[in-house]
């Protein structure tokens, strides 16, 4: 391979379909992508783990690293800070495969100042009626985090309607459909695609 692969970025409300459309994805085409890890202060969820879904580390550490400047971005979501390191993004480049950030809109503003020369991916919900019912149906996050997430995926959808922000709105309506224009976003090229 000649060129380095573009980095994509997939933002969208919390519980817009990121971590669904991502794990097909790795599923799908393990060799091709990776997820950028970040870094995290709020507490692993279910079956997540160190070093896998995030680095979950104290607010302590991670202000240490925001010290040493070894964030690419990093925002504050909830009461919790979210960062993309450095070094996640290296790991990802080094081994060759293209790097998928998934974070929120103050980390897209601020990847967008970068060089990182990404690509823009935005899951929109069909509604924030059925945003709920998906947060709730996960069945992940005690009733003030879903009042949170809810207040932000506000924000996040106004965000996305600035014109240019975002390469492609994917509307996670049907999850076929969704998954169909997920797939074509990160494999431009048909004859590489599975489905
Ligand atoms: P995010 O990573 O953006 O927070 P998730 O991938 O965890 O969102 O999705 C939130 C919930 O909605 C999960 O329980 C997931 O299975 C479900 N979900 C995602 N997409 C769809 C869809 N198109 N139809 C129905 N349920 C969906
Ligand atoms: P969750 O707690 O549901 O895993 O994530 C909450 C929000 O934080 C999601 O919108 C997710 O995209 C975002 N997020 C996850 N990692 C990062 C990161 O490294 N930086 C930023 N800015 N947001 C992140």
């Amino acid at each position: 391979m000649s060129s380095k692969p573009r980095p994509i970025v997939v933002s969208g409300p919390s519980g817009g379909g990121k971590s669904t459309m991502i794990t097909r994805l790795h599923k799908d085409y393990p060799d091709r992508f990776s997820l950028s890890v970040s870094h995290t202060t709020r507490a692993p969820r279910g079956s997540e783990k160190d070093g896998v879904e995030y680095n979950f580390v104290m607010k302590d550490a991670f202000k240490k690293l925001i010290e040493e400047n070894g964030f690419i971005e990093h925002a504050q979501f909830g009461s919790n800070l979210y960062g993309t390191s450095v070094q996640a993004v290296k790991d990802v480049a080094n081994q060759g495969r293209t790097c998928i950030l998934d974070i929120e809109m103050e980390g897209v503003k601020q990847v967008k100042k970068t060089d990182l020369n990404a690509r823009y991916l935005f899951l929109q919900p069909p509604s924030v009626e059925v945003l709920e019912k998906r947060l709730r149906g996960r069945g992940t996050d005690k009733e003030e985090a879903i009042q949170e997430r809810l207040k932000q995926a506000e924000k996040e959808i106004e965000y996305a309607k600035t014109p240019g922000v975002h390469d492609k709105i994917i509307v996670n309506d049907d999850l076929e459909q969704a998954w169909k224009e997920f797939e074509a976003f990160c494999i431009p090229d048909e004859k590489d695609r599975k489905s």
